[in-house]
C-alpha cells in the first residue's frame, strides 16, 4: 500500500511508531517529503535540503520566500528550488552548516535503523504464513482451501512487492541524504579554507586561538607565531598579481612543511600568516620561526619556463607565547609588535616578544 505522500504505508508506520524516541531530524524528514511530493518535486539532495530547512523552521529567509511563492500559488518546481537553494541554503552560516550536517547524518543512522525495523515486515508474514498454516491444519471444503492459497499467494506477492518497493525508497532516500551530506561537508570545508592558499583561514584561526586559551587555563603552554612576507608589494609592482598569487602558495606550502600535525598554520590577512603551536614553549617558539624563516630562505621562485630566478624570499616572524589570562587580541599583539620589531631591525629575521630591544 501506498501512503498519500507516495511513501509505502509500512515506511510510514515505521516512521510513527518511532516518533517518540526520533530525533527532530526524522520529524524533519516526515515533514519535508509530504510537502515534496504534493508539489511535484523530485527528491534530489537540493529540493530535500531546501524542504528540510524550511519545515525545520530555522532559517527565516527561506521561510518567508517559499511561503509567498505558496500564498501568491506561483508554480512551485524543481527549478524554483534550486535557486531557493542557491540563495538561501547553500549560504547558511557555519553554525547553521554544522547543525544541518549533525542532523542529516543522525537522520542516516535512523534510517538505517528503519531499515532494519523493517524486519518486522518479515515477522508480520511469518505471522501471516502461522496463521494459514493453522488454517489449514483442519479439514477445509475445496472452496475454502483455493481461498486460502489464494489469499496466502497475494499475501505473498504483496509481500514482495511492497518489500521490495519499500527497500527501494528507502535505498534511494539514503543515497540522497550521503550525497546532500557530501554536499554539506565540501561547503563546510570552503568555508573553513582560504580559498588561494588552502590553508585555513581567519575565521578558523580566531575559533582555534579561543579554544587553545580556554584549554590553556592557567597552566598550559602554546605560541604564537606572525609570519609577513618581507617586501611582497615589490612581487606585485614587478611581476604582477598573478606571480604575488603564487608566491602566497609557496610560502603556504613551505609553512605547512615546517609544522607537525597538531600546529595549525593559517592566513591571517593579505601577506601574513599566523601559527599556533599547542604544547610549545617560548624555545621551542623561536626555533620553529627560525625554521620557517630559513626554508622560505632556501626556496628559489622561479619561472616555470624560462627557470629564472624571479626574487629572493624573504619572511620575518614574531613570537610570543600565551601568558595566562591572556585575551587574545593581547596574545596576537604581542606577536605583532616583535614582529614590528624584526621588520624595523632590517627584516628576512626572527623576534621574540622577550628578546630585548636591539
Ligand atoms: P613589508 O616587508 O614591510 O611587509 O612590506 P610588504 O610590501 O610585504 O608589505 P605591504 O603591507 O606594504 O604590502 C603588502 C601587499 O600585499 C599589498 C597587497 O596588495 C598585497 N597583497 C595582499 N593580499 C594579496 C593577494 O592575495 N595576492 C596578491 N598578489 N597580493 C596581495
Ligand atoms: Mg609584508
Ligand atoms: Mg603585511
Amino acid at each position: 500500500m501506498m501512503g498519500p505522500d507516495g511513501f509505502p504505508d509500512r515506511y510510514q508506520s515505521v516512521m510513527t511508531m518511532s516518533e517518540d524516541q526520533v530525533e527532530r531530524s526524522v520529524a524533519n524528514m516526515r515533514n519535508a517529503i509530504p510537502l515534496m511530493t504534493r508539489y511535484g518535486l523530485s527528491v534530489t539532495p537540493r529540493n530535500y535540503a531546501v524542504w528540510y530547512e524550511y519545515v525545520s523552521g530555522e532559517n527565516g529567509d527561506l521561510r518567508e520566500a517559499l511561503d509567498r511563492y505558496i500564498k501568491a500559488e506561483q508554480p512551485i518546481d524543481d527549478e524554483l528550488c534550486d535557486r531557493l537553494y542557491l540563495r538561501f541554503v547553500s549560504g547558511v552560516d557555519e553554525t547553521r552548516l554544522a547543525t544541518v550536517q549533525a542532523e542529516i547524518r543522525r537522520l542516516v543512522e535512523e534510517l538505517r535503523d528503519a531499515i532494519v525495523a523493517a524486519g518486522g515486515d518479515a515477522s508480520h508474514f511469518e505471522e501471516v504464513l502461522a496463521r494459514h498454516h493453522s488454517l489449514l491444519s483442519h479439514e477445509r471444503g475445496m472452496e475454502s482451501l483455493l481461498e486460502v492459497i489464494d489469499n496466502l499467494s497475494s499475501e505473498t506477492g504483496q509481500m514482495r512487492s511492497s518489500g521490495a518497493r519499500f527497500h527501494e525508497a528507502l535505498d534511494r532516500q539514503l543515497e540522497e541524504v550521503e550525497s546532500l551530506r557530501r554536499e554539506l561537508e565540501e561547503a563546510k570545508r570552503a568555508a573553513d579554507t582560504d580559498f588561494l592558499t588552502g590553508l585555513a583561514n581567519r575565521k578558523v584561526f580566531d575559533g582555534v586561538l579561543r579554544q587553545l586559551i580556554a584549554e590553556a587555563g592557567a597552566g598550559g603552554v602554546f605560541s604564537l607565531l606572525m609570519v609577513d612576507i618581507d617586501h611582497f608589494k615589490q612581487f606585485n609592482d614587478t611581476h604582477g598579481h598573478l606571480i604575488g598569487d603564487k608566491v602566497l602558495v609557496v610560502v603556504a606550502g613551505n609553512l605547512r612543511k615546517a609544522v607537525k600535525g597538531s600546529d595549525l598554520v593559517a592566513r591571517y590577512g593579505g601577506e601574513e600568516f599566523a601559527v599556533l603551536l599547542p604544547e610549545t614553549d617560548y624555545r621551542g617558539g623561536m626555533v620553529v620561526a627560525e625554521h620557517i624563516r630559513g626554508l622560505m630562505e632556501r626556496s628559489r621562485l622561479v619561472r616555470s619556463g624560462s627557470r629564472e630566478e624571479i626574487a629572493p624570499l624573504r619572511v620575518s616572524v614574531g613570537v610570543a607565547l600565551f601568558r595566562s589570562g591572556d585575551r587574545p587580541e593581547g596574545l596576537i599583539e604581542r606577536a605583532d609588535r616583535a614582529l614590528y620589531r624584526a621588520k624595523a631591525a632590517g627584516r628576512n629575521r626572527v623576534v621574540g616578544e622577550l628578546d630585548p630591544a636591539a
